[in-house]
């Protein structure tokens, strides 16, 4: 059978690249082990987070699926570091697992152009380095013009509890054992990877009492620019604090000899961010406990895991730590925790566009690609379909700057410059993050979204109404001066606000203050009557007003060194700064303009500077 786009694999790459794909008009074809699993949480029941809440926002604002179904079936909102500044602030919700697998495998079903089969791919069928379609392991053959690859964990993984281990995509499913074996064949560079997960417990035999109660937003906010904000009123289940103990650290130590990352008999670097409970106890050896979240798996069921413990250690040293943690003491493990190696392929293999660069037609996205967590993987997926699509329509390729967006940053990262351990996003990976706010993700990106398909003129006209309603403020804030009249002082003494000394433009008192909804309404009246949802995003704009204008500034300037020519006799030997390996690399290309250069797998921001620093002493 013929297809547009045929996508290997439904976690959560997979069902953005399906989705996109089918949305955008392109027959496609999801083929996947188990339909049952497609949208599976492998390890924490929760979307979000510190940067990952951006990604899927910025998915949102793109058309993707995520942030609708978490706003369908989380059982817990919170924003963290919700005291901190907008830029670094981030969503995370608890989900309900099932009814999110539920919601993504109904989702897939009901979209037209997608066809979804259950089986495994063993081969891809290639011919003078392209790719022309798959075979599966049920010897059915499917013919595609791109083909997706977002097999997470599942490409030769292999289980380890203790001195056990087992074949496994993940616990208990079965692994994709032949395709990484044919990638190292047509020439792709795979590697070896290994990620972590704690035990699942029976909510029945823990005991909450003794543990601090860890709620969710009384306000909560919803992920999607979609979901009407004034309806959305989730039930928030708690979840519950408790740490480890010196008696659990003993328990951990005295199995150092038995734990697999330590033992050799896993070879695959692990996320260094997410590390297990003995990696904990070993690199933090002055600790004398750890926190550990108690999350709700699913709203129906009694699961809980059991975050910040994360464990391959062997079973019964795994029940015995457990029981040493307060309120524990009795837990009955449903699950146990274990670690997976898993083979994944150089992202540096991989155009912008998430192409590989040996193999025709064949794109990457996900775990496949060193990420690790749903977010990475889901944006992903989306970037790798979209760009199959326009590849198919032969239109240019959809790529995002570094300075548009994390999912830019999260691409340019892995493509030029590659890792070697399990990736994530981070807040600090972002260059101009303070332009890259989640709540501004639908200024800067709905419209791309529309522009492909993916978002409707609805919706955009929703998002150019919010974009008209902030300009204006910032308008009239940034051209109103507040003078130090006495009627001024009267007014910044009425709502508790420091004395200024001659004038101050309205925008930055609003800026450097601490103003609350009733404090805006006294300073600025004539907005006194927009919702509140606007006044914050208002008041926002205001305090990064300046820095924002900074970055811009910055942001006009890389994009006109970018477009600096380096000519051919420029030599990059000996310049101070530059590795050898950088050095080789640019001699060998010899790019043509510093964002060619750019381009180059391992040429990193810091590198061009030293580039644009020479080249302008050698013009
Ligand atoms: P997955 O969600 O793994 O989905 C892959 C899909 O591909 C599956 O549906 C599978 O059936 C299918 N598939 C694979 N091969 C084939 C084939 N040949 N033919 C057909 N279908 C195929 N992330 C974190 O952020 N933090 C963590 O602490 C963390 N811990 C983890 C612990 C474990 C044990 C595991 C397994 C994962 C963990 N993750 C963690 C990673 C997180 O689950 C992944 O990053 C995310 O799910 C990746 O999404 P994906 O779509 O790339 O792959």
């Amino acid at each position: 059978m013929q297809y547009d786009i045929i996508v290997v694999g439904g976690g959560h790459a997979g069902i953005e690249a399906a989705l996109a794909g089918a949305r955008l008009g392109k027959k496609t074809l999801l083929i996947t082990m188990l339909v049952e699993q497609i949208g599976a949480a492998s390890c924490n029941p929760a979307i979000g987070g510190l940067a990952k809440g951006h990604l899927v926002r910025e998915l949102d604002a793109l058309g993707g699926e995520m942030g609708l179904c978490t706003d369908a079936t989380g059982i817990q909102f919170r924003i963290l570091n919700g005291s901190k500044g907008a830029a670094v602030q981030g969503s995370r919700a608890q989900i309900d697992m099932d009814k999110y697998r539920a919601y993504m495998r109904e989702v897939c079903h009901n979209t037209p152009n997608l066809d979804i089969y259950q089986d495994e791919v063993s081969e891809l069928l290639v011919k003078n380095d392209e790719v022309f379609g798959v075979k599966t392991k049920l010897t059915e053959e499917f013919l595609a013009k791109k083909v997706i690859l977002t097999t997470g964990t599942f490409m030769r993984g292999l289980v380890h509890i203790g001195e056990n281990t087992y074949s496994a995509g993940r616990a208990w499913e079965l692994p994709s054992s032949t395709l990484s074996i044919q990638l190292k064949e047509l020439g792709l560079n795979v590697g070896r990877l290994k990620t972590g997960t704690p035990s699942r417990i029976d909510a029945n035999s823990i005991d909450f009492s003794v543990m601090d109660l860890h709620g969710g937003d009384v306000n909560p906010a919803p992920f999607s620019f979609r979901t009407d904000k004034t309806k959305f009123k989730p039930t928030q289940y708690p979840c519950y604090v408790t740490y480890t103990n010196l008696g659990t650290h003993d328990i951990i130590s005295q199995n150092f000899h038995r734990a697999p990352i330590y033992t050799g008999q896993i070879e695959g670097l692990g996320p260094r961010y997410c590390p297990s409970i003995e990696d904990k106890v070993k690199r933090f050896s002055e600790r004398d406990r750890h926190q550990l979240f108690l999350e709700p798996q699913t709203s129906m069921c009694t699961e809980y895991y059991i975050n910040g413990m994360s464990s391959s250690l062997p079973i019964e040293v795994q029940k015995k730590m457990i029981h040493s943690v307060r309120g524990l003491e009795n837990a009955r493990i449903v699950r146990y925790g274990y670690a997976i190696e898993y083979d994944y392929v150089d992202p540096t293999e991989l155009k912008h566009t998430l192409e590989t660069k040996k193999i025709k037609n064949l794109y990457h996205a996900g775990q496949i690609n060193a990420t690790t967590g749903y977010e990475e993987a889901a944006a992903q997926g989306l970037m790798a379909s979209i760009n199959a699509s326009l590849s198919i329509d032969e239109k240019e390729p959809f790529i995002l700057r570094r300075d548009e967006a994390y999912i830019g940053v999260l691409i340019d990262d892995l493509v030029t410059k590659g890792t070697h351990e399990p990736y994530r996003m981070f807040t600090s990976r972002a260059e101009y993050r303070l332009l890259l706010r989640e709540e501004n993700a639908d200024l800067r990106l709905s419209q791309y979204g529309y522009e492909l398909g993916l978002i409707s003129k609805e919706q955009l006209d929703k998002v150019e109404e919010k974009r008209k309603i902030l300009s204006d403020a910032v308008e009239l804030m940034a051209s109103t001066w507040i003078t130090s009249k006495k009627e001024t002082l009267e007014l910044l003494d009425s709502i508790g606000e420091e004395k200024i000394n001659d004038k101050v433009l309205l925008i930055d008192l609003i800026g450097r203050n601490t103003i609350d909804n009733q404090k805006f309404n006294t300073l600025v009246p004539t907005l006194a009557n927009i919702d509140e949802y606007t006044k914050e995003q208002i008041i926002i704009e205001a305090k990064y007003y300046r820095y924002i204008q900074k970055q811009q500034k910055q942001i006009e300037k890389m994009k006109k060194m970018l477009k600096l020519r380096i000519p051919d006799e420029f030599s990059y030997k000996g310049l101070p700064g530059l590795s050898n390996e950088v050095v080789e690399k640019l001699e060998k290309h010899r790019p043509p303009t510093l964002y060619n250069a750019s381009l180059i797998s391992g040429i990193t921001p810091a590198a061009l500077d030293i580039i644009h620093l020479n080249l302008n002493m050698f013009l």
